[in-house]
């Protein structure tokens, strides 16, 4: 075959440009990213290798070697993993960024920093293309397990790149960077000084699998010189009496990270341990060392990345732990070790009491595997309630990250559920006020971003009034839309604390979940309401009677003018300073999820009716009474009824079913308080 020439995805130029300005700093994680690459290949064949013996012979070595050339200025890495046949290089290597090279540019030039950059270039899996910051032409050689035909990818990265066939002894990948001449000077950045090679290896790929073998250059004193001479040639320093040796040196210590003791392992080296495994370029947020012994016995090593994965709502996302089964790797993604909602933990188990031949059609039944699970869970739950305690600031970026995660587990994990709801936070009514108090206390301080604070459950109990017995909840569209809700104003002026349910989600979980602690959580958006001590309750009740029997007629005839538009018509007790308000029924869902639930669907069901509630202490509603005493039959009442009914719409965030209509009306009566 002729050398075949093939264009790059347009953007690509691009985006090598922005990574290696990215990554200028930390040039030498391009290695770490091709050693990644060439463990995960050897893994691989290994794998294969486990149901078709022949694709491994006996005594082959799986190993990775890595040799400079001075003179040529070359780096080679080479592993003898599973390689790739022409296709594979075609969709692995001439594809960057699978997921979207053109989103992706977009992402990273809004990256602010270099967190973020790292985080995109991790989760778009541009892993090869790194080889790009330090080379200006990367040849790839590759010959498949099985396969006779060997290839060779050859790119300057800038566009296009060619394929054409070749020879190659043995089965792998061998990769040749032609490194940049402008680096030379930067003594920093020397990748063909061998103790530069091997200091790099062991900052990112200490505990790779497999040894990773170095050539490296060794002087010594050529023999027999010392007894002709009768010189010392510990302190000779001829140069014609030296001779250069090239020997392999393995540079990793392969040791398993997770099975040494916390104290023997530095944070540097965990966090290279978690992007080795999870290729995501920015460290974690949160470790865990697992241990148990006994009648179960294994360790781990689990992680909780700084944000979540941009696929994480996606059902048939992969996710999962490694599994070791006596130190040896038998599964990459092993899901079953893992509740569903916990799918963001990365991480390692390796367990003494697991068969090497684990399928995994049998995992699930497993009893090893429940009995991991089980355990693992609770230690995770437990990390995030310390963390939660001992690190608000750690916790809140967790929260803001997984907080959906936590509520799919409350509606999931029924036996950790109460765990799960302790980890819960919301905006309220009392944590916007102290953020309002703090904002106007640092107004000058331009420094200081606006905070948002948030509550738990737990909190909230702590703070509630002693004659309150319940949790009290709002949900709606935004922060903006509930905060002035007519809904809260009994609570306000009760001094009753209101949690603002903002994540549609949170109405659903609370549906299913109604009290925390023995405390029912009660929606204000809902039924009728009562508050305050059995006596004030009893109070309310009777001053209630009394303007009902001089309301009657006027609810009646409010509810005629209104139609099918509302349930009922009725006085209020949550209302001090609005007219009106609409509430659903007991166990209704509330407008803003109906409509979400709509949309989703794609549909335009009804909103279900609801009932308007009018406040018999607003001067609107006496002035209307009394109008309507002088004259039951008067024309202006509808037009009121009407008025009111919108007004109570737009007040909770709500459309309104005809705006024109309702513009005419505020007109007519401008036009007539005018005249
Ligand atoms: P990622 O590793 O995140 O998938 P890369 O750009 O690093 O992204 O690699 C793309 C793909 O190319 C890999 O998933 C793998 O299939 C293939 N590949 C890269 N290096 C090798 C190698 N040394 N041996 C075999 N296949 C490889």
């Amino acid at each position: 075959m002729a050398q075949e020439k093939f264009e790059f995805r347009s953007e690509t130029k691009e985006l090598l440009q922005l990574m290696a300005h990215s990554l200028y700093s930390s040039k030498d994680v391009f290695l770490r990213e091709l050693v990644s690459n060439a463990s995960d290949a050897l893994d691989r064949r290994r794998f294969e290798a486990l149901t078709d013996p022949s694709k491994l012979s006996d005594g082959e070595k799986l190993e990775i070697r890595i040799h400079a050339d001075k003179a040529k200025h070359t780096l080679t890495i080479e592993d003898n993993g599973d390689g790739m046949t022409k296709e594979d290089m075609i969709k692995n290597l001439g594809t960057i960024a699978h997921s979207g090279t053109k989103a992706f540019v977009e992402q990273l030039k809004k990256a602010e920093n270099q967190e973020q950059a790292n985080h995109l270039i991790g989760q778009f899996g541009v892993g090869f293309y790194s080889a790009f910051i330090v080379a200006d032409d990367v040849t790839v050689t590759s010959k498949r397990a099985g396969q006779d035909k060997a290839f060779t990818f050859r790119s300057t990265g800038d566009g296009a790149y060619t394929i054409e066939d070749t020879e190659k002894d043995g089965v792998g990948t061998t990769i040749v960077l032609n490194l940049r001449q402008s680096d030379e000077e930067d003594q920093l950045s020397d990748f063909t000084d061998d103790y530069m090679i091997k200091s790099t290896i062991k900052k990112y790929s200490d505990f790779v699998q497999y040894p990773i073998m170095v050539e490296c250059e060794h002087q010594h004193h050529r023999e027999g010189v010392e007894e002709a001479e009768g010189h010392d040639s510990s302190t000779c320093n001829d140069p014609t009496h030296m001779v250069t040796e090239k020997v392999w040196e393995q540079a990793n210590s392969m040791k398993a990270i997770w099975l040494k003791n916390a104290s023997e392992v530095t944070d540097e080296e965990y966090n290279e341990f978690y992007k080795h495994i999870t290729y995501d370029w920015t460290d974690p947020l949160l470790r865990l060392n697992v241990k148990a012994e006994g009648t179960m016995e294994y360790r781990g090593l689990l992680f909780i990345p700084s944000h979540a994965p941009y696929d994480m709502n996606y059902r048939d996302a992969k996710y999962g732990l490694r599994l070791h089964a006596q130190h040896v790797l038998i599964m990459e993604q092993c899901a079953e070790l893992l509740p569903d909602y916990l799918r963001f933990v990365k991480g390692v188990i390796d367990s003494a009491d697991l068969n090497l031949n684990l399928s995994r059609e049998i995992l699930q039944k497993d009893r090893s595997i429940v009995t991991i699970k089980k355990h693992i869970t609770k230690k995770i739950l437990d990390l995030l309630n310390s963390t939660m305690e001992n690190d608000p600031e750690k916790y809140t970026k967790f929260w803001d990250s997984y907080s959906r995660l936590i509520k799919e587990g409350a509606a999931s994990d029924y036996d950790n559920k109460d765990r799960l709801l302790k980890l819960m936070k919301f905006v309220s009514t009392f944590t916007v006020a102290e953020d309002e108090k703090a904002a106007a206390e640092k107004k000058d301080d331009e420094s200081k971003k606006p905070q948002k604070s948030q509550t738990t459950f737990a909190e909230y109990i702590k703070r509630m009034a002693p004659d309150q017995d319940s949790i009290y909840a709002i949900t709606g569209e935004s922060l903006e839309v509930v905060k002035n809700s007519p809904h809260l104003e009994a609570f306000k002026q009760k001094g009753y604390e209101v949690l603002y349910l903002i994540d549609p989600y949170d109405e659903i979980l609370f549906s299913q979940i109604t009290e925390f602690d023995g405390k029912k959580i009660v929606f204000i958006g809902r039924g009728e309401v009562e508050l305050g001590n059995e006596e004030e309750k009893k109070e309310q009740r009777e001053k209630l009677e009394t303007q009902q029997k001089d309301y009657n007629d006027l609810l009646k005839k409010l509810e005629t003018c209104l139609g099918s538009e509302v349930e009922s018509v009725r006085l209020s007790s949550r209302l001090t300073t609005s007219p009106a308000c609409l509430v659903g029924l007991d166990g209704d869902v509330s407008p803003h999820l109906q409509r979400l639930i709509s949309k989703m669907n794609n549909m335009n069901a009804p909103i279900s009716k609801r009932v308007l509630e009018v406040n018999p202490n607003h001067p609107l509603l006496q002035k209307l009474q009394a109008r309507f005493a002088a004259n039951a039959d008067d024309a202006m009442i509808p037009k009121y009824a009407q008025l009111l009914f919108s007004q109570s719409l737009l007040a909770e965030g709500s459309p309104l079913p005809d705006p024109v209509e309702y513009t005419k009306l505020v007109t007519e009566l401008m036009v007539d308080s005018l005249s």
